[in-house]
């Protein structure tokens, strides 16, 4: 069975970074669709003994008239209706911010497994954030630190729980 995965955040939270490090060497595999799908990148990647299809929802750099926030909306929608699982992606560091809430309520209008992750958490610099991010309504984070691989064992117990 291969779980379809959207990894969503507002960014600058370790999304890509989270991608990558799923993805591995497989990263060869990325298919970029192009011209369809611009925004998000899919590739195969692996949690733990858990096949996955990625969703990266990416950047903004294309010139468009909609506003960031209802690209970001818009891109995070599409992934959502492909995945069968969220991984819900936040900076420990920098805590809750107002955007987080956004996706936050835009995650909770959909009947779908979420899981939450509180990136950057390395170190201690992140247990405050770990801690307020429980306020998403999402339970208890997942402290993570994407960049460095760390708390991946547990990002992999919560989303078979999640399943
Ligand atoms: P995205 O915009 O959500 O896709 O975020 P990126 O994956 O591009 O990462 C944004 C920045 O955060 C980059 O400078 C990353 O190197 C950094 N970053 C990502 N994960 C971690 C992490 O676990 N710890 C720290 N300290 N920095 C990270
Ligand atoms: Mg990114």
């Amino acid at each position: 069975m291969t779980v379809k995965v959207a990894i969503v955040g507002r960014p600058n939270v370790g999304k890509s970074t989270l991608f990558n490090r799923l993805v591995g060497k497989r990263l060869a595999l990325v298919d970029d669709r192009p011209g369809v799908t611009r925004d998000r990148r899919y590739a195969d990647g692996r949690l733990g003994d858990l096949d996955l299809t990625l969703i990266d929802t990416a950047g903004f750099e294309d010139v468009s008239d909609q506003s960031l926030e209802a690209r970001m909306r818009t891109q995070t929608e599409r992934a959502l209706d492909e995945a069968d699982l969220a991984l819900f992606v936040m900076d420990a560091r920098e805590g809750v911010v107002p955007l987080d809430r956004i996706f936050a309520d835009l995650l909770r209008k959909r009947d779908m497994p979420v899981v939450l992750i509180a990136n950057k958490a390395e170190g201690r610099q992140g247990d405050h954030g770990v801690g307020e991010a429980a306020a998403l309504g999402f339970g208890e984070a997942v402290p993570l630190s994407a960049e460095h691989g760390e708390g991946m064992a547990d990002l992999f117990a919560a989303v078979v729980e999640a399943l």
